[in-house]
């Protein structure tokens, strides 16, 4: 082919017309269409994301999100399911590519309901270690309406960004998880009595945060302050999960089944499982509780936690990836001890923390209190072996500070 014939494959200018042409094997391109092609990849990378994190996501299916869910989280089926829906419907939603038609999905956001020590905190942080994203966990009893003592609501977002190392879009796609939403309830039925610094007034807060929404934060945290330069975040891909027990809710719930239960047949209804009426909430109870019903229309999956029985916390004390057990395992055999625990040991231990109301948090302070002497004398001891059985565990205990262990339930 003659020089003066070469033209650009793709938008056919001939050569004397573009600054640059490049020859590829079969085919030339000009400079103005390298940078328009460039223009696309980086239009279509900000679409699509992080290519790396969209494949990762894409390739886990509500079902193996749930299987890594059931290697560190014992029990809770039904919230489980909820959330491998909830967390893959979301990543979706976020890897869409922009179509024509006017469907948006809407946002997942996820509220938990159920009392301490059952797993809200650990579901949260077992999503956001298989999702590899920035995780925040925050109390929504710090949380003020701006111009009150406290965090204003813009401080989830600093937290956020501090977990993401700055790295804005990454916290962009990160979790949140909001504890303690009951304690923002609106504490009285009537809402035009006053204004209600703690309560209603940081749900209006929280409402903007939860739907999507530009947000200028404050890097370091604090107030706001006019000087202070400010990140914009977007948190419109970003998952919130607020969690909280909502003591006394189950009375709200047993009330309306009774209601209920009297409109058909004027008797209550049998089916109804005392145990666990948790399982029976819907989004009127929350209401009725005290969110105001913006904000449970922002949190649109709702789910509850089962109570830990006796057989739930023996198998949380071993079974899970990170258990308890196997963690102290692997501490004494760093000091080659090697350590063993017995079934009746374990059992009473599961019996205390029951006794004690101390759910699964108190399986580890029960363990700790047992194992401290032992952590304390066999390192360097030249002792090579422990083994916990029920009396030992019983002597521990009854030597330990057993009414401190009482208190904090
Ligand atoms: P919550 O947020 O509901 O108050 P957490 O998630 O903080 O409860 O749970 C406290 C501790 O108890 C966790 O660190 C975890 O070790 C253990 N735990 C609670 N529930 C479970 C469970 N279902 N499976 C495994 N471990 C659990």
């Amino acid at each position: 082919m003659a020089k003066e014939e070469l033209e650009c494959s793709f938008c056919g200018r001939k050569k004397p017309e573009t600054n640059l042409l490049i020859a590829g094997l079969d085919a030339h391109i000009c400079d103005r269409c390298i940078e328009q092609a460039h223009g696309i990849v980086i239009e279509e990378s900000k679409q699509t994301g992080n290519t790396e994190l969209s494949a990762e996501l894409m390739l886990r299916k509500p079902k193996e999100i749930k299987a890594f869910l059931d290697e560190y989280i014992i029990g809770q089926e039904y919230t489980k399911r909820v959330m491998s829906v909830a967390v893959y419907n979301h990543y979706k939603r976020l890897l869409q590519p922009p179509t024509d038609d006017d469907i948006e999905i809407q946002k997942s956001n996820i509220i938990m309901v159920g009392q301490t020590g059952t797993g809200k905190t650990l579901m949260a942080k077992t999503i956001a270690r298989m999702l590899n994203v920035p995780l925040a966990i925050v109390d929504a009893t710090v949380l003020t309406e701006a111009g009150y003592v406290g965090e204003d609501v813009e401080s989830i977002l600093t937290r956020l960004l501090q977990a993401a190392d700055y790295n804005l879009e990454k916290a962009q796609r990160g979790i949140v998880f909001i504890d303690e939403i009951d304690k923002i309830a609106r504490k009285s039925d009537n809402p035009s009595i006053t204004r209600d610094v703690s309560g209603e007034g940081v749900q209006q807060a929280l409402l903007k945060l939860l739907e999507g929404t530009v947000v200028n934060v404050p890097p370091k945290g604090g107030r706001k302050h006019p000087d202070q330069k400010f990140i914009e975040v977007n948190t419109e891909h970003i998952l919130f999960i607020a969690g909280g027990a909502f003591d006394g809710i189950e009375r709200v719930i047993t009330k309306r089944l009774n209601m209920q239960a009297i409109g058909y047949s004027s008797v209550k209804d049998d089916n109804v499982d005392d145990d666990n009426i948790l399982q029976y909430i819907i989004p009127k109870d929350l209401k009725d509780f005290g969110l105001i019903p913006e904000i449970i229309g922002r949190l649109p999956v709702l789910t509850h936690m089962d109570p830990l029985d006796a057989n739930t916390l023996r198998a949380i004390l071993t079974e899970p990836k990170n258990a308890i057990i196997k963690q102290y395992k692997k501490l004494f055999s760093m000091d080659e001890v090697e350590f063993s625990i017995t079934e009746g040991a374990l059992g009473y231990i599961v019996d205390k923390a029951i006794e004690y109301r101390l759910g699964a948090r108190g399986l580890r302070s029960l363990c700790e209190e047992i194992l401290t002497e032992a952590m304390f004398d066999l390192p360097g001891s030249g002792e090579t072996k422990l083994n916990v059985t029920k009396s030992y565990a019983e002597d521990r205990l009854s030597k330990s500070t057993l009414k401190k262990l009482k208190a904090v339930s």
